[in-house]
């Protein structure tokens, strides 16, 4: 009877791995591994929460959680809505400090996993909500959280560019394909709402100015360590929410979530200045020229960045060290007066 309950156990366990490294998207693979934790280790209920610093706090977001049995009173209820209760708020802070697993033992127990990511920072956690806490159940989903952070750190570098550690060109198509589906589906369900409502989604195509002659005056590797310092100083300049992709050798796409045009554009002039502003040792000043368009009804990502690039192409030849918006191109007719085939027949970048 106990190898048998063992074999199922195992089966289990590998079912739960082969489920959760299914999917190649973080949030993916953290609602599935919330899911299948919950089937296969015995609790009552898992929570999944990313650890947000805002020094000197801890904000706790809750990302994914799964019941099993609800709490039996209201005062044992840990909060449906994904508060918790002060003590096991301190014990998570204890958690995310110490980077140990805490069991935190009171009218409602539960056991506080910390989530490491590869740098060795605690990322989130998990908390455990269970009747009584069993050890073996313990070195279980701790076993089982480690090869999840291993995989997600392998996904994680597979979606990062070598070079500057900014999101790569590959994630890039599958980002904008995601957010016109996110709009398509919004659309849907609040068709009463203004567009103003909602905020938009905004791609700056950024180009580097005359950078060849960086390569050409100071060497290559003198150009790589540009890229690097630039893509630290936008990392820096934006916010934790806005996407920031290596799109080629010298040129970047920024993704950002705002209102209006005019807020689009004020981001995007700040980013400009930040640049030219920045001095890089040893050369100087470096600018960027940049083309903007908002991710809205086009017919995927290649006509997104197309329209970019028709932008971007246009602020370089209107003199470099600007930001064109695609939209007001249109709308003055400017892009008109550059036809297709010359647009594509001069390859700028
Ligand atoms: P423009 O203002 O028109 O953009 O001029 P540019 O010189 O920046 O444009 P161009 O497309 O002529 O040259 C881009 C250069 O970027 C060519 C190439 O040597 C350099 N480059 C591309 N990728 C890398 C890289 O990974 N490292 C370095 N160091 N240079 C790169
Ligand atoms: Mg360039
Ligand atoms: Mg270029």
């Amino acid at each position: 009877m106990a190898n048998l309950q063992r074999h199922a156990s195992t089966v289990q366990v590998i079912d739960t791995l082969a489920e959760v490294t299914r999917h190649q998207n973080r949030e993916l693979i953290e609602r599935s591994l919330v899911k299948t934790l919950a089937e296969t280790v015995t609790c009552n209920e898992l929570r999944l929460y990313r650890i947000v610093r805002v020094p000197p706090e801890i904000e706790l977001l809750l990302i994914d959680q799964a019941v099993n049995l609800p709490p039996r009173t209201a005062e044992q209820s840990p909060g449906f809505d994904g508060t918790v209760s002060p003590d096991i708020s301190d014990s998570i802070v204890e958690a995310v400090e110490s980077g140990e697993i805490i069991s935190h033992v009171g009218e409602v127990s539960c056991v506080v996993y910390p989530i490491e990511d590869k740098n060795g920072g605690i990322h989130a956690v998990l908390v455990q909500f269970v009747d009584r806490i069993r050890f073996e159940e313990q070195r279980l989903t701790h076993g089982l959280l480690r090869i999840y952070t291993n995989y997600l750190t392998l996904i994680d570098e597979s979606q990062r560019d070598k070079l500057t550690n900014l999101l790569n060109r590959e994630t890039l198509d599958e980002t904008i394909i995601r957010l016109m589906t996110e709009k398509h589906v919004h659309r849907a369900s609040v068709p009463g709402r203004r567009r103003e409502d909602r905020g938009a989604h905004w791609l700056g195509l950024l180009d580097i100015d005359h950078f060849k002659q960086i390569n050409d005056t100071r060497g290559h590797l003198f150009g790589d360590e540009v890229l690097i310092l630039l893509a630290n100083l936008m990392r820096n300049a934006l916010r934790e929410e806005d996407l920031l992709f290596r799109y080629g050798g010298e040129e970047f796409v920024v993704i950002i979530d705002v209102p209006s045009i005019e807020t689009a554009r004020m981001v995007f002039e700040r980013l400009r200045k930040m640049i030219g502003n920045h001095p890089f040792p040893q050369i100087g000043q470096v600018t960027a020229s940049i083309g903007v368009v908002e991710i809205a009804t086009q017919n995927g990502p290649s006509s997104v960045i197309g329209d970019a690039d028709r932008a971007l192409y246009f602020a370089k030849h209107a003199g470099r060290n600007r930001v064109e918006i695609y939209e007001e191109l249109i709308q003055q007719h400017k892009l008109s007066d550059l036809s297709e085939s010359q647009t594509s027949s001069i390859d700028l970048f």
